[in-house]
């Protein structure tokens, strides 16, 4: 909302500096939303806190690579946004995921991501690869599993997270859900990064890569089948890595959010790999006012048959499931649509 009418808000800071000769350089893109009616300049002092005009009538959907399932999915809930919500206009942009997008939402550079639970989690406590609790966001829904899927080509011999040692591996991109994943899995089997030579980039350039034998395996968290894999096993014999049995019982006692997974044979053509999968969930910004994510919530659950007809994963997106693996504290209005369910 702010962001969008950032040159109203300009000048009203501005007005507001000269007065107190103080400035909060935020813009109140975080904070100061008592402040909201007066920047908007709409305060009929009706005592209404939440007029249309403090909507986002701009609406920026964080999302992934271009390969990935964040990418698609975010474009379609952009897209059924738009259709559905007066005077509302979403559009889906690719980013490096998780990591980047939950900073980028906290920074008022979108108003809606897709994340990986756990690191949704992690940035709100403040832990692992957040110095600090960053509270500008709250959930909305959980989606589908993301799976921890380790690819190489066949014949690279590579069996066993083990046999990574020495070769070259795409850890997902900077900022990525992907990396986090990647690091505690090695570390999960002793490896480090030093052990490796890891490369960070995003899964599309990964196929591209091992397809041209430039790496010798990817980490690809994401919703299967996931459309980077899918084009390179059209080219070329994959195998799907499993992690070890001991490995994945620390995970999941060590970090909350991991839960065993299966990718059966059939996802690719491979044999079935055993391996670990978090959950993919929407996130709002705190700046939202509560009705207007109550609307943009609704309108995605009204139409799920959109979003199933763009990714299969769509097909696990439900009413009832929505709050199964929620890591974080719910928007408002999200809250509010889901009670009313
Ligand atoms: N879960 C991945 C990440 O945050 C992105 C998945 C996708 O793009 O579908 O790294």
């Amino acid at each position: 909302m702010k962001k969008y009418s950032f040159s109203v808000m300009l000048l009203a800071m501005m007005l507001v500096i000269a007065a107190c000769g103080e400035a909060d350089e935020t813009g109140g893109d975080a904070e100061g939303d008592d402040d909201q009616t007066e920047e908007t300049g709409d305060d009929n002092g009706d005592g209404d806190e939440e007029t249309a005009a403090d909507w986002a009538s701009d609406v920026t959907v964080l999302t992934g690579g271009e390969q990935g399932v964040y990418f698609p999915l975010g474009g379609a809930m952009a897209q059924i946004i738009s259709d559905n919500v007066d005077d509302v206009a979403a559009s889906g942009v690719s980013t490096g995921a998780s990591v980047v997008n939950v900073n980028d939402i906290q920074d008022g550079m979108g108003e809606l991501a897709l994340v990986q639970n756990d690191i949704a989690y992690f940035a709100q406590e403040g832990m692992i690869m957040f110095d600090e609790n960053l509270d500008g966001f709250s959930g909305i829904a959980t989606l589908y599993p993301e799976v921890v899927q380790i690819v190489a080509l066949e014949d690279s011999g590579i069996e066993t997270v083990d046999d990574l040692e020495g070769k070259r591996v795409a850890v997902g991109d900077q900022g990525s859900g992907t990396e986090a994943n990647a690091s505690q899995i090695l570390e999960s089997h002793g490896i480090t990064y030093d052990d490796i030579n890891p490369e960070y980039m995003a899964f599309g350039d990964a196929a591209g890569g091992l397809q041209d034998g430039n790496l010798d395996a990817a980490f690809i968290t994401a919703g299967t089948p996931t459309g980077a894999i899918e084009s390179l096993q059209a080219n070329r014999d994959i195998v799907i890595v499993s992690i070890n049995q001991d490995a994945i019982d620390d995970l999941t006692s060590e970090y909350p959010y991991y839960t065993e997974f299966t990718v059966d044979g059939d996802t690719y053509g491979t044999e079935d790999a055993t391996t670990v999968a978090v959950q993919a969930m929407l996130i709002a910004s705190n700046d939202l006012p509560e009705d207007q994510v109550y609307e943009m919530t609704r309108a995605i659950f009204e139409n799920l048959d959109v979003i199933e007809g763009t990714h299969a994963r769509g097909a696990d997106i439900t009413i009832e499931s929505a709050q199964d693996g929620m890591s974080i504290d719910l928007h408002p209005g999200a809250e509010r649509y889901f009670d009313e369910q």
